[in-house]
């Protein structure tokens, strides 16, 4: 199965998940409820490296948390990213699947294990923060990680999680970037964003990102930066990046924002 196909299936899914368990508000979206009533037992344990763990012994299923992850925004995206792959029955090597996140992972972008990861986290995302609660709000400019925090506190999610779907969602063109190290490690776009920014990327010095890889600290409010910062062109105009830090991870989150007024001028028209 091809990455699109698992991303249009995950939705696909979580659309009918939200139907069966009558989701029409926030407070209907229970994460712990759900795997109860499926018959998964939650527990905790410790788990190197890993983001969480599904165990499957004949009829007993159960969702391993790590038991270092206190935020409850990881912990409800774990319970649901395993749901899926308990729904769907997703075939592992062994009773227990152990799912990681994208760069601790040693398996290729073209292994099915791969495939199956990106699936639950698009299930994840699409059942915690439902498009038809959340579309209106993510239509609004100026863009800033203003509404992502909104969402991520009242959905309990992570900033990371909300800033994701927040640009799925919008209209606006606008991306996600999470670095690590100096280094691009993901980047989720809006369909208008059609500049790609690549895993892997070096972050330019002219970003605010790469502020806290010199400085370890970074100015956390929307700004200007210039729009080769990101992603190549020729163009000597701003566009705006909202970043925040983690300086226990050592992590940044860029939300980019390329106002219409230089949509073109970048090659987004
Ligand atoms: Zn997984």
């Amino acid at each position: 199965m091809q990455k699109r196909t698992a991303v249009a299936e995950g939705r696909y899914d979580a659309r009918g998940f939200l139907r069966d368990y009558g989701v029409k508000t926030r407070d209907d979206v229970l994460p712990e409820a759900w795997a109860h009533d499926l018959g998964i037992e939650i527990i905790e344990a410790d788990l190197e490296g890993a983001s969480a763990q599904l165990i499957r012994l004949g009829d007993v299923a159960r969702i391993v948390l790590p038991a270092r992850v206190t935020e409850s925004g990881a912990r409800r995206f774990a319970i649901v990213h395993e749901l899926y792959h308990f729904l769907k029955k997703h075939p592992s090597l062994s009773p227990t699947m152990l799912c990681k996140p994208k760069w601790q992972r040693s398996t290729g972008a073209r292994e099915p294990q791969h495939v199956y990861e990106i699936g639950s986290n698009t299930f994840g995302s699409s059942v915690l923060l439902p498009d038809f609660l959340l579309r209106k709000r993510c239509e609004i400019s100026p863009v800033s990680l203003d509404v992502p925090w909104q969402i991520a506190k009242e959905y309990d999610v992570s900033i990371l999680a909300s800033a994701r779907r927040f640009v799925e969602l919008s209209s606006e063109r606008c991306a996600a970037v999470f670095s690590k190290g100096g280094v691009v490690q993901w980047s989720t776009r809006s369909t208008t964003f059609t500049r790609k920014i690549p895993d892997g990327r070096l972050l330019h010095p002219d970003s605010i990102a790469w502020d806290f890889h010199a400085t370890g600290t970074l100015d956390e409010r929307a700004q200007p930066v210039p729009a080769r910062a990101w992603f190549d062109t020729s163009s000597n105009v701003d566009i705006i990046e909202h970043a925040i830090c983690r300086p226990d991870y050592g992590t940044v989150l860029s939300l980019l924002w390329v106002p219409d007024a230089v949509g073109a001028r970048v090659g987004m028209p």
